[in-house]
């Protein structure tokens, strides 16, 4: 099948967005490459401390007016963001496979599910509104009102270039804060892209600003006295010992999304032919590279005697391997490929390390992603086919920590209650699925598990814009999360007002 035309035909040099202007930097550069082809499509800055504080700056002074700027103006707004989105639907999608590698329906969905986010934040009267009560005492009335704070710095990870910083950023602009958006210095293209059709518009210069970069522009944030919050999305050291930390001794307000080690469970009572279909999409779907990925496959026992249970066992693990080994791969712009590469070689490196030490903990590897067969001409250094790894035990580096590949580790419990242990020796706490027909297990399973995010039978449970993005353990050190309502209260102070009237 022929690739889609590649919306980006020369290498960009990209800049900042600073108080409306679009600025060079004078920081060093570094390639953006597509890791399917290997070709260089952008140079990306990696700004300075200067450079972050004046885009502090410019949000500070942008802040009084866009404040005072009605909720049903700031509104209107997002939705001339959204209709222009919607406009560029498959521009953006296309942007997301040649920066990051995903295919292009897992890039369709990613634009989906951050457009979704903006159309949300454009319900701001709504989601805004404080409460009040008559007559608290006699003659007196109490009303809570919900006010912005300031400038907020939304930080995102490489895997959902587009859709992650969009569970921060329409929500704080509508509540009339101002904010500072530094994508991922790996594919931060689709942001430049976002933050070109928010100029168009009409947000005001000031209010939505991009700084290009790394850890100084993170660092320069975490430092700077006008930041009110910050919002992060990545891993667990970064987000826990650097943002959260920093934020807690700078006291400013934090959400930090992390890191993740998600189990999904087989009862013996499962539809495995389902089951195993949105087992494929769960453990390979953008390439492993997803906080909601299935990574550890525990099958259970529950009920059944040893005999039984060794063929239960024998019958997913079969299913699970050959729908695995059948999975199309090569470059996302192929709409016949169904899993693309990895983002870069370091990230391949990692995985191939992690493999290494399963076979090396005693691990059996049934499948083998490495030296796979790729559709198409492209350079082999960024793929990795399916990999499957049986007979894993909880205490095994690969059944323990988080990969982030396309490598799935089953496992072996005896019964629920054992495999609810095995989820809470895990340090994360982001996701859990159990495949069962069985309410009582489901309900239990619900219940119990120690995670943000539950799925019966869905493989990846990933919350609509008008739900919080959760998470617990190692996956999430704040007090509110991402996405709707909760996020509308991180980004506002509530104000209590007592009124007599004389
Ligand atoms: P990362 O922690 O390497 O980088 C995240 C962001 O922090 C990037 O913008 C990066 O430039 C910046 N950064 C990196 N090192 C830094 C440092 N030392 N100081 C300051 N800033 C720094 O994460 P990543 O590799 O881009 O993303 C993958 C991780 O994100 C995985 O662990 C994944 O589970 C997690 N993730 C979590 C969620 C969630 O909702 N829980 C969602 C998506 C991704």
């Amino acid at each position: 099948m022929p690739i889609l035309e590649e919306p980006i035909k020369e290498t960009l040099k990209l800049k900042n967005y600073v108080d409306g202007e679009w600025v060079a930097s004078q920081g060093e550069v570094k390639d953006v490459v597509n890791p399917a082809t290997g070709k260089v499509i952008a140079k990306v800055p990696i700004s300075t401390k200067d450079e972050i504080n004046a885009a502090v700056e410019a949000a500070k002074d942008a802040f009084p007016d866009w404040r005072r700027t009605p909720p049903v103006a700031r509104g209107r707004c997002l939705f001339r963001l959204r209709d222009l989105m919607e406009q560029h639907f498959e521009e953006l999608s296309r942007v997301q496979t040649m920066e990051h590698g995903k295919t292009i329906d897992e890039s369709r969905g990613e634009t989906r599910r951050g457009i979704e986010n903006v159309e949300v934040a454009g319900g701001i009267p709504s989601l805004m509104m404080g409460c009040s009560l008559e007559d608290i005492a006699a003659g007196i009335d109490e009303y809570l009102i919900r006010q912005p704070l300031g400038v907020f710095g939304i930080i995102g990870p490489f895997n959902f270039p587009f859709m992650v910083p969009l569970w921060f950023a329409p929500y704080a602009v509508a509540t009339g804060n101002c904010i500072i958006v530094k994508p991922s210095s790996e594919d931060p293209i689709s942001q430049i892209k976002i933050t070109e059709l928010a100029d168009e518009a009409g947000i005001p210069p000031g209010v939505w600003n991009l700084v290009n970069g790394g850890r100084t522009v993170v660092s320069g944030m975490l430092d700077h006295p006008d930041i009110k919050g910050m919002c992060f999305v990545g891993s667990t050291p970064v987000g826990r010992d650097v943002v959260y930390t920093r934020c807690g001794e700078t006291g400013k307000r934090v959400i930090a999304q992390c890191g993740a080690k998600n189990f999904v469970l087989v009862m013996p009572d499962a539809n495995l032919g389902r089951t195993v279909a949105a087992c494929m999409t769960s453990f390979f779907g953008n390439t492993g590279q997803r906080c909601l990925s299935g990574a550890n496959l525990v099958v259970v026992g529950e009920g059944l005697n040893e005999r039984e249970y060794a063929a239960f066992y024998e019958k997913v693990v079969d299913a699970f391997v050959d729908a695995a080994s059948r999975i199309r791969i090569g470059c996302g712009l192929d709409e016949a490929v169904q899993m693309g590469p990895l983002r870069d070689e370091g990230k391949k490196e990692r995985v191939l390390g992690y493999i290494e030490k399963g076979i090396k903990e005693g691990a059996k590897l049934r499948l083998d992603g490495r030296n796979v067969t790729i559709i198409g001409d492209w350079p082999d250094t960024c793929f990795l086919g399916p990999t499957v790894f049986e007979d894993v035990t909880p205490e095994m580096t690969i059944g323990t920590e988080e990969i982030f590949g396309p490598v799935a580790s089953v496992m072996r419990a005896r019964s629920l209650d054992e495999a609810i242990e095995m989820i809470h020796s895990n340090p994360f706490g982001n996701a859990a699925s159990i495949f069962t027909a069985n309410g009582k297990w489901a309900r239990e399973f619900q219940y119990r598990v120690e995670c943000g995010n539950i799925g019966i039978n869905i493989g990846i449970v990933a919350p609509m814009a008008f739900f919080p993005f959760s998470g617990m353990k190692n996956s999430f050190f704040g007090a509110l999360h991402g996405q709707g309502r909760e996020v509308v209260r991180f980004f506002t102070e509530s104000k209590v007002v007592i009124q007599r009237w004389f």
